[in-house]
């Protein structure tokens, strides 16, 4: 497992740990003068502004662009709505190429409106990334499904487990020709006991495009917006993360924090400073 000590160039922070409270050009900059290496955006950073001027600061300020967050659900009531959400994703993968994001992070989606279906949730998303693949191939940027928590499978992701994502991996791109792997988030893997295995699935075809950190507080009060700071809950980080790059995984570890009720009441350059000491320390 690579040394985090003197590294944080090996490091990323996600926008959503400081909370999309300040302009996109000010967190590059608070980022960058931290000393990390990487940033992984949100669209609703971008709204509004001109993103290949914000790729050229981000790029400026000497980082690299971790991943691009994140897809609208898939799954939806109607198949015109299922087609204006891939073409809406299409278009985000788009602003990813432009940021030169190493992936763009898909969030599956859940149930749409009414519906109890979730096999048919499934498939729809399977045919939405299905239809994006020969672009992202084309644009250089990896898709990459990020399974959620099960807690999440009624309104966020039908893909649950990195059992599933690789299988739909496998399914879409079965001779890994590359443009489609998965994003392992802690947050949402750390429970689950096929994870060493499934971790070892996923360095046949080097499917791993980002590594997300963050803790699992007890109690948590909020399953979405009451994330930890690493060290602070019950996830093994150092475990997970020798398990990540024992598979194959050369990119930067990246913090994404949900913390409505602390992290995001606190000042940037704080979060940060504490973020750098955790990732070398617990992480
Ligand atoms: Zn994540």
């Amino acid at each position: 497992m690579r040394e985090l000590a003197g590294r944080l160039d090996l490091c990323a922070i996600n926008t959503a740990t400081l909370g999309h409270r300040e302009a996109i050009g000010t967190v590059v900059e608070a980022v960058a003068r931290r000393g990390f290496g990487g940033i992984a955006p949100w669209r609703r950073d971008l709204e509004g502004q001109d993103v290949a001027a914000v790729a050229r600061r981000i790029r400026d300020a000497g980082l690299t662009v971790t991943g691009y967050c994140r897809s609208s659900a898939f799954p939806a009531a109607t198949p015109e709505a299922a087609r204006a959400a891939v073409e809406d994703n299409r278009r985000a993968l788009r602003d990813a190429a432009t940021l030169g994001a190493r992936c763009f992070v898909l969030v599956a989606g859940g149930l749409p409106p009414g519906s109890r279906d979730l096999a048919a949730a499934r498939r729809q998303l399977q045919d939405g990334v299905g239809a994006l693949l020969e672009e992202a191939r084309q644009l250089g940027v990896t898709l990459a499904l990020e399974p959620l928590h099960p807690v999440y499978a009624a309104e966020r992701s039908c893909l649950c487990t990195l059992g599933e994502a690789l299988d739909l991996c496998d399914t879409l791109d079965p001779e890994a020709q590359g443009g489609l792997g998965i994003a392992a988030d802690v947050y949402h893997l750390w429970w689950d006991a096929a994870l060493p295995r499934e971790l070892q699935r996923a360095a046949r075809h080097c499917r791993i495009a980002a590594f997300h950190v963050c803790d699992w507080l007890v109690p948590t009060r909020d399953v979405l917006l009451d994330r930890g700071m690493m060290g602070d809950g019950v996830i093994d980080i150092p475990g997970i993360r020798a398990a990540v790059e024992a598979a194959g995984y050369d990119g930067l570890v990246e913090v994404e924090i949900f913390s409505a009720g602390n992290w995001w009441q606190r000042a940037t350059d704080e979060t940060l400073s504490v973020c750098a000491e955790r990732l070398v320390r617990v992480c």
